[in-house]
């Protein structure tokens, strides 16, 4: 039963076509989003959520007051469950049309017959772990949106299942439904957080059954400028300076063993993520991830550094370097005490008959700028496989699990008060 209302969720949200666009520069960075966030707030309004609230940048919040025994005398903790409205632009359509694959046999599937788009099994071997399964897969022209439309869908079936069933108590829970994830983290930060006044929350933000996430990478970004001086070439001698070799200059002072495609688990590097020149002026942007604080801080004071030598080396172009912090490592926000809502998600698994597979995510979820506000927010599995591509798929078994997570930590944390 669970899993017929999860596919009908799943298809009622990715029929809304909220993709985010980075290019944008507003929160919500498209109006999709605020639709979503609209249709979303109806649904909750029905299954007994109070304080439902869409901001200016469309976070939608909501709360469903504790249910508790007569005459419990303990306190159950507050949670927070959050998940994005967004899907992720990667030059796929922004359109979804999801569609659910009967009973697996374990061969190549068929996305898109007008298309010829297929997903083979000598590309993705993950599939064979599916045979017999009901798998949700895209028509092949754009992700499936199981990031994060699965984890909306799980946690509002969840909330249907509360609703019905009045023996389940339950503590305070809170739900927040942010924009713009997949473009930095913008609806986390948007986020009015007297609205969420937890002591914990979770996202279902990752992939495959099993995935516990609470170690993400520290992320920044640095943009150099440098402005030179144009000349023409018959009277450029000892007066032009040409910024696009002043930039490469910058880019040479890199390590070239740190960087994205040579690095795995918790290497730390520096991407050069974009440059641009013309004839007067250059711009380098950079990417910064470590799972090291210490190590981030070293990296963001190497860039530094080598920002001041370019300029010592380059003195007459006019070089200024501007560094940003985009979020933090979930692990750094937990301590002893708070520790707790990873080990209810552990003891979920093992009641659940779910084997937890815990990974340093090489990436951040919105969980790793709420942690930063004194809120940790671990993360685990929506079920699905490869996020952002048009491979991504989604089997059924999986995402009732990820729902049923939903459930049993709510269960176990209201039995624990
Ligand atoms: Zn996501």
């Amino acid at each position: 039963m669970i899993k017929q209302r999860l596919q009908e969720r799943f298809l009622r949200y990715t029929a809304i076509n909220s993709q985010s666009d980075g290019s944008v520069g507003t929160v919500p960075s498209t109006p999709g989003q605020k639709r979503l966030a609209e249709f979303l707030k109806e649904d909750l309004s029905k299954l007994g959520l109070t304080e439902l609230c869409i901001s200016e940048k469309a976070v939608l919040t909501g709360v469903l007051p504790a249910r508790l025994p007569v005459g419990f005398k303990g306190t159950v903790p507050k949670i927070g469950f959050v998940a994005h409205l967004d899907t992720v632009n990667v030059n796929l359509s922004p359109e979804i049309h999801p569609h659910l694959h009967k009973n697996y046999d374990g061969g190549d599937i068929c996305l898109n017959e007008q298309k010829n788009i297929w997903i083979r099994v000598s590309e993705h071997p993950e599939l064979k772990k599916y045979v017999g399964q009901d798998i949700f897969f895209s028509d092949g022209t754009s992700v499936l949106g199981a990031d994060n439309k699965a984890a909306i869908s799980s946690m509002v079936v969840a909330l249907e299942m509360l609703c019905e069933n009045k023996a389940l108590y339950h503590g305070d829970l809170y739900f927040a439904f942010v924009p713009d994830e997949e473009i930095g983290l913008c609806g986390a930060k948007a986020m009015d957080f007297s609205k969420f006044p937890v002591d914990f929350a979770y996202t279902i933000d990752c992939c495959e059954l099993g995935e516990v996430v609470y170690e993400t990478f520290n992320a920044g970004s640095a943009v150099l400028k440098v402005k030179g001086i144009p000349a023409h070439p018959m009277s450029a001698k000892g007066v032009l300076v040409n910024p696009t070799l002043v930039a490469v200059d910058f880019i040479n002072m890199f390590n070239r063993l740190e960087t994205p495609e040579n690095t795995e688990g918790k290497e730390g590097y520096i991407w050069v993520k974009t440059m641009c020149s013309n004839p007067s002026e250059a711009s380098v942007l950079l990417n910064i991830r470590d799972h090291d604080r210490v190590r981030y801080e070293m990296r963001k004071d190497y860039i530094r550094d080598a920002a001041e030598l370019l300029q010592k080396k380059h003195p007459r172009a006019a070089v200024t370097c501007q560094i940003t912090d985009i979020y933090g490592n979930i692990a750094d926000a937990l301590t002893e005490k708070n520790r707790t809502c990873i080990s209810y998600i552990y003891r979920a698994m093992e009641n659940l008959g779910i084997e937890p597979k815990t990974i340093a995510m090489r990436g951040g979820t919105d969980g790793s700028f709420i942690s930063t506000k004194g809120i940790p927010t671990p993360n685990f599995f929506t079920g699905a496989h490869n996020f952002h591509s048009a491979a991504e798929f989604l089997p059924m078994d999986s995402f009732e699990k990820s729902c049923r997570m939903v459930l049993e930590l709510i269960r176990l944390i209201a039995e624990r008060g």
